[in-house]
């Protein structure tokens, strides 16, 4: 497969009070298998959109969203949340974490849906692996920024996903945390091949990657290979 993710002319539009909202307007772009990319752009471009759409957590007006050769605007609600089981990993800005779990549970729960056995153990080793070990018994509200963001790391790698999604995954962290976060998305690509897609403001973590999108007027402006890291 020499593409893992392929948009073909997809445009997202929002009905608002009677009045049609364009926010993304033939978009085209293929992501190569274990690639790092960047999508950049001012706020309100259509980032997060278009991240949705990609990750299929949401379904285009137009155009066409193929992941890992699968069609998935042809797809039902439920199909694409198998899809997504089976394929993606998801990081969201506010980490998302279910606040009534404790940092192990939510780590937990995607394996527990998936049906695995011995949760527990695999669970604490993904907490691990993100430096948190002895954090598993704390609620979300009792973790900083940083702890929960590695907390939702560690959830998002527990299906090891052929492809990561993260929106503004430094966004809310102080600088020493985010090269730590940095640092485990970039091995998580180096080691396992994860395709990494980072909806990012921050244009020094954009330039480590291999390649910059840049969303301007919900069309692509600029798309940029840097031959360095590619
Ligand atoms: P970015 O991530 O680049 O800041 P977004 O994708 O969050 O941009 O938003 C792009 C535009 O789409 C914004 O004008 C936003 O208000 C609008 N928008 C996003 N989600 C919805 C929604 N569910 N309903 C209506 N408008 C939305």
């Amino acid at each position: 497969m020499d593409s893992i993710l392929k948009i073909s002319h997809l445009g997202k539009s929002y009905q608002n009070a009677g009045r049609t909202l364009v926010v993304l307007d033939d978009i085209n772009f293929s992501i190569s298998p274990g690639s790092t990319n960047a999508i950049v752009g001012p706020s309100g471009s259509g980032k997060t959109t278009l991240l949705g759409l990609c990750a299929g957590l949401d379904r285009s007006t137009t155009g066409s969203v193929e992941l890992n050769g699968i069609a998935l605007d042809k797809l039902t609600e439920d199909e694409r949340a198998e899809v997504r089981n089976r394929n993606v990993g998801f990081i969201f800005q506010n980490f998302q974490l279910l606040p009534t779990l404790t940092a192990l549970e939510n780590v937990m729960v995607p394996l527990e849906l998936r049906g695995e056995k011995n949760i527990r153990p695999r669970a604490l080793e993904l907490l691990d692996k993100v430096g948190l070990a002895d954090r598993g018994h704390h609620y979300p509200l009792q973790l900083s920024g940083g702890e929960q963001q590695r907390v939702s790391l560690a959830r998002a790698f527990s299906n090891q996903p052929k492809i990561l999604f993260a929106d503004e995954p430094t966004g809310n962290l102080d600088a020493e945390t985010s090269e730590k976060v940095e640092g485990l998305l970039f091995d998580l690509n180096r080691d396992a091949g994860t395709t990494l897609i980072l909806v990012t403001h921050d244009l020094e973590l954009a330039a480590k990657t291999g390649r910059i999108i840049r969303i301007k007027g919900g069309r692509v402006a600029e798309d940029i290979i840097n031959k360095h890291n590619a």
